[in-house]
């Protein structure tokens, strides 16, 4: 495997790769990788010849008052994981690398599927991803790009991008990977004390109890986001950003009663560390 830093080197691997007719899967990340990163990586060693993993902190996605310096980095134990999951290529720029212009050129999806959830409480957060996955989509050429479920917003908005910039390259969207006591997998959890970690649980509990309902034949969409929002509130130390549904795909308000595929989400604070998990509910 190969850890490359610069745009010149990452193009000659994509370019020799493309000349041997090669297959390319980009997995984007921002390191710190774990288990529901390594998912990806392996989906997309299985799918493709080449795999490219870029680990990149992008400042543009992150707002003022954000964790941009906090950040774990973990470069070197990234790149062993990377290659392990069966990476060919580990592309790790620096900022000035990825924005090399005093001015700054812009991907933006707009309209309410930036706006809400997410969105709300980080207004620049969307731009940032879609500028910054659009260069790496110029970059890597790939023909099949990874995502996680677990970033659902995330998911729909690049698929957007994608509709509508006509980037030639497939969408796989890779379940969410857990912890065994059900905590969703994400480089932030290490931010949370003992005591915050196991109050978190009260996310993939009240997401299981709100599917369970669904399941037993519950459509009522208040009581569904009632019963979650109180069984988190019971934790003392969580604070509630949001608990909302939308339907998918494309983020659109849903009414009184469930139908077709929707996006349970929500977003909770635990301290200063901000959460975010989901489940789709739809008809088996
Ligand atoms: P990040 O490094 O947090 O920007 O995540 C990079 C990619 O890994 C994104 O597509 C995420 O959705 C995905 N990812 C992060 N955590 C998980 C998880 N627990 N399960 C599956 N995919 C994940």
């Amino acid at each position: 495997m190969k850890l490359v830093h610069t745009v010149v080197e990452l193009r000659e691997e994509v370019a020799q790769a493309k000349a041997k007719g090669l297959t390319i899967g980009l997995v984007p990340t921002m390191g710190a990788l774990h288990e529901g990163h390594g998912s990806l990586i392996k989906a997309a060693n299985m799918e493709n010849d080449f795999v490219i993993v870029s680990v990149f902190v992008n400042p543009t996605q992150f707002g003022p008052n954000e964790d941009l310096d906090a950040y774990p980095r973990t470069l070197e134990a990234d790149c062993k994981m990377a290659e392990e999951m069966g990476a060919n290529v580990v592309f790790a720029p620096s900022p000035k690398e990825m924005y090399p212009s005093e001015d700054d050129t812009w991907v933006e999806v707009t309209g309410d599927i930036t706006k809400v959830l997410c969105g709300r409480t980080r207004p620049i957060h969307f731009r940032g991803v879609t500028t910054v996955v659009s260069k790496l989509f110029n970059l890597a050429q790939p023909d099949r790009a990874y995502f996680g479920q677990k970033d659902a917003q995330q998911v729909e908005v690049l698929k957007r991008m994608v509709k509508d910039l006509f980037f030639p390259l497939q969408m796989r969207i890779m379940p969410i990977i857990r912890e065994k006591d059900g905590l969703a997998k994400s480089s932030r959890n290490t931010y949370l004390s003992a005591e915050e970690r196991t109050a978190a649980l009260v996310l993939s509990r009240s997401l299981k109890a709100a599917k369970a309902a669904y399941d037993a034949g519950e459509r009522n969409t208040a009581k569904i986001i009632n019963d979650v929002t109180e069984m988190i509130k019971a934790e003392p130390m969580s604070n509630i950003d949001y608990v909302e549904i939308y339907a998918v795909p494309g983020l659109l308000p849903v009414g009184e009663t469930l139908t077709g595929s929707n996006l349970l989400a929500l977003a909770v604070k635990f301290g200063t560390t901000r959460l975010i998990d989901n489940v789709v509910l739809e008809e088996k």
